[in-house]
């Protein structure tokens, strides 16, 4: 037991159906029926390995996409492959989420065996939308469907999905009220590590905060401060941008309308009130840059021509982030310096992740894209942890209980089935 959940030590799976909830929601090539990236199926293997060698009968459920964003919501077909080669045994995928047919797979299984079933989010009651017109309590989404037709089929629940643990629907927040309930192996270590860094950093503390997510940086800003988590929080991206106008700053027509366009205008109240509080501690970029003609051009604050569109932070801005980056001896990210897909716009955000490979700090780094830069950049390796899930990492940072976590902890005290 760690932070009131059990973990899969607490638990005797051998003979048992075991329902784990994973977060392997990746990219899709819908042309192709391929996925573009594996690397949170691969974060799930070990506790995949664990149960499946420990002689569980493990049913596997996980959403692919959102009903949000079209793009990526797909059957999880191709993870069954995927996993299927990264476990070394045959993981059986049937396209069903809890009707007869998934039911009668489930029957099926035998010790060791495992099944990955369709994306739940094909259920209505699992999808983002139900989840946030409707936010029905923990008790109500053990009354679900997806629950209601697989609860009695299991004996235990595990969830492994960090990365979805701020996220209040039925496959995550609804079997931990009838089946007793542990964290997975990735659960585990990604709470202890974001644990750790919140209470205990090693000092100096230093927080670097780019992208585009300007609320949940703002938020995260507010709790790191207050909490006197981070000594210094380096600013970048849209973030900085946004920081800057805040404080004054001329960073250019360009950039103004874009933010404004985006819907941030709003958020330059909240950066002043930031400012007023915690000046000392924030640092904002001193120089940007645009691209004029497909050329990188660098600008000091206070010199932005206004038709030029910055797109990064400079090179000095980026040299000083550098410096106090390998003189801490804890760094949290989440967020690029820029846009670092272009390469005119990726060196502020490729000389940050340089450094965050230099310095002997602990370094972890937050958030879909800023794990693509690590990879971009060939960092992953030292990196010290790369945190799978963005989302649930921001919210904890912010403080608040997530509400998987608060599930388990219900579920953790169940020692039989309800
Ligand atoms: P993460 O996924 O790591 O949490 P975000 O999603 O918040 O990060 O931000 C990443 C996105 O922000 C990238 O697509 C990047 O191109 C964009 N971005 C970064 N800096 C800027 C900027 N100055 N202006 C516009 N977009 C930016
Ligand atoms: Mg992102």
């Amino acid at each position: 037991m760690r932070f009131g959940i059990n973990t899969l030590d607490d638990l005797a799976v051998q003979g048992k159906t075991v329902l784990c909830r994973v977060d392997i929601n990746e990219p899709v090539d819908q042309a192709g029926g391929t996925l573009k990236d594996t690397t949170r199926i691969e974060a799930c293997t070990p506790t995949l390995k664990e149960l499946s060698e420990k002689g569980a009968k493990v049913v596997l459920l996980a959403h692919q996409g959102s009903d949000i964003e079209y793009q990526n919501f797909y059957t999880t077909a191709p993870h069954a492959q995927v996993l299927s080669g990264l476990l070394g045994k045959p993981v059986r995928f049937i396209d069903d989420v809890c009707g007869p047919a998934a039911r009668e797979a489930i029957k099926a299984l035998k010790p060791g065996e495992l099944l990955l079933l369709d994306n739940v989010r094909f259920m209505a009651e699992e999808q983002t939308f139900f989840e946030m017109k409707l936010q029905l309590s923990h008790a109500a989404q053990a009354k679900t469907l997806l629950v209601q037709k697989l609860a009695p089929l299991g004996d235990l629940y595990v969830c492994d999905a960090f990365a979805a643990a701020h996220r209040d629907q039925p496959s995550l927040c609804g079997f931990e009220q009838l089946l007793p309930s542990a964290m997975g192996r990735l659960f585990e270590r990604e709470f202890c590590v974001i644990s750790s860094l919140m209470e205990n950093p090693e000092r100096p503390c230093v927080f670097v905060l780019g992208g585009a997510k300007i609320n949940d940086a703002f938020l995260m800003m507010s709790t790191v401060l207050a909490g006197g988590i981070a000594d210094t929080v380096l600013t970048g991206g849209l973030v900085g941008e946004v920081l800057s106008w805040a404080d004054g700053k001329d960073i250019g027509e360009g950039a103004r309308k874009f933010i404004k366009q985006e819907g941030y205008e709003l958020l330059v109240e909240a950066g002043k009130a930031l400012l007023a509080r915690y000046r000392d501690r924030i640092v904002m970029p001193g120089d940007f840059a645009g691209v004029r003609e497909g050329k990188r051009l660098e600008y000091p604050l206070g010199s932005i021509p206004q038709d030029i569109l910055v797109l990064d932070i400079g090179s000095k801005t980026a040299q000083a982030y550098q410096d106090r980056i390998k003189a801490a001896k804890t760094v949290f990210v989440n967020g690029p310096m820029g846009v670092f897909e272009e390469a005119a716009t990726e060196k502020g955000t490729r000389m940050v992740w340089d450094a965050l490979g230099e310095t002997v700090g602990y370094t972890v780094v937050g958030g879909g894209d800023s794990i693509s830069a690590t990879k971009k950049y060939g960092k992953t390796g030292l990196i010290k942890y790369i945190c799978t899930g963005g989302g649930a990492l921001i919210r904890f940072l912010t403080g608040e209980e997530l509400p998987v976590v608060k599930a388990l902890r219900h579920g953790s005290q169940l020692t039989t089935k309800q």
